[in-house]
């Protein structure tokens, strides 16, 4: 197979800290295309300016690492982190913003303890997380699965226009982006008036969101936004209560969370930190009806050769597909294999489809360029030829 290279080689003079030094003769490292489902691929502009930042944060001496979470500056990266997160997704002033750690997990218990107030919730379950998410609610209440895509692999979205939503469920639950399956839901369920919970980690920040239309939308950070570790939740005010499950650890409490402005204890501060730069990065881009276009463009490259193979295909009824995860198949197991080493091989890594799956999986988040999707395009077509 002739090689194609997608690795791109950083050489010397093009970053301040030649110190990071491997490779041979200018080239100092090395950066691939990582279509990881997460920890995922982040703006190499913003990992550059960590690393500028990396000894001495603007003066202070020390590394955002090693500073206090009470300090002046810690305290300005929080509040600006806040400041851009609720300007890029116009959060409405009657919703906090939380950074909270645990991961997507700890909502699944958070959620119910939180809002179960006449423990019943209804559950759409279109994957493993929502899956997750609802098993986890059972031990709080009555957990209704009320849709569900099980029946074929989670590869659709069920119809959610007119869903039997029990008349005492304190919210209805889904995940609206399935990273696993590559699904997601087009338009919001009709919940018939009940609130409306969501599981945004896959697709937090890639498009404009309505965030009135959520009680609660949260997401692990590792997907779309910055490093694993914690979880951003915007949670209506009037949510917000002492009223909670007897039981509910303080920590978990959204109101703990709220009135301490997410420093109750030590917060995930490097990841905040993070976090803030990529909120500023998304800025500079344009903001999130920008990151929608190109999200909608690098999709579409990727879809159009897909439906036009005849070797790969993908594996979602076509009006749910996600933008953000591309799961594909030869439907050759051994070929697959094959692809994902090769790939590999090509700088072009963690297409590797989730384990409970097979097959391939690209994953293609904000910070992905769109030239990395054109570089697996290019080499999904090569090796279509040389495997027919
Ligand atoms: C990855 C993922 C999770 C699990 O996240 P953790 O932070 O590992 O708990 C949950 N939901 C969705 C949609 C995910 O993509």
């Amino acid at each position: 197979m002739e090689q194609i290279q997608a690795l791109r080689v950083i050489r010397k003079g093009e970053v301040q800290h030649p110190s990071v030094c491997y490779g041979k003769e200018d080239e100092i490292m090395k950066r691939v295309y990582n279509f990881s489902a997460g920890p995922a691929v982040l703006p190499e502009e913003v990992l550059r300016e960590i690393a500028d930042e990396m000894l001495d944060y603007r003066g202070t001496g020390m590394s955002v690492m090693e500073m206090s979470h009470r300090s002046k500056p810690f305290d300005e990266i929080i509040q600006t982190a806040e400041k851009d997160f609720r300007e890029l997704l116009k959060v409405p002033d009657n919703y906090k913003v939380l950074f909270l750690q645990g991961g997507a997990h700890l909502q699944f218990s958070a959620v119910p303890m939180n809002l179960m107030k006449n423990r019943v919730a209804d559950y759409i379950v279109t994957g493993q997380w929502a899956k997750r998410a609802y098993e986890e609610a059972k031990k709080y209440g009555t957990a209704n699965k009320i849709a569900s895509s099980e029946d074929r692999t989670y590869s659709y979205i069920p119809d959610c226009s007119d869903l039997p939503v029990s008349e005492n469920a304190d919210y209805v639950y889904i995940c609206e982006n399935n990273t696993i399956y590559g699904t997601r839901f087009q338009t919001l369920p009709d919940t018939k008036g009940k609130d409306l919970v969501a599981d945004v980690s896959s697709c937090f920040l890639s498009e404009p969101a309505d965030v009135s239309k959520y009680a609660v939308m949260y997401g692990g950070v590792q997907k779309n936004i910055g490093p694993a570790g914690m979880v951003i939740a915007v949670v209506r005010e009037d949510l917000i209560t002492d009223d909670v499950l007897p039981g509910t650890p303080t920590i978990m409490k959204y109101k703990t969370q709220a009135d301490a402005g997410s420093l109750y204890n030590t917060p995930n501060c490097f990841c905040i930190y993070t976090c803030g730069k990529v909120f500023q990065w998304l800025k500079r881009m344009g903001g999130l009806e920008v990151m929608k276009q190109k999200n909608e463009a690098k999709a579409a490259i990727l879809y159009r050769y897909l439906d036009s193979s005849t070797l790969f295909k993908g594996t979602v009824r076509k009006e749910d597909r996600s933008l953000m995860n591309v799961p594909f198949v030869t439907g050759e197991k051994e070929l697959d294999a094959k692809f994902v080493k090769e790939a590999d091989a090509a700088g072009l890594v963690g297409l590797k489809g989730h384990r409970s799956v097979g097959g391939m999986r690209a994953s293609i988040y904000n910070a992905m360029p769109k030239e990395g999707v054109e570089a697996l395009v290019t080499f999904m077509k090569k090796f279509e030829e040389e495997n027919k």
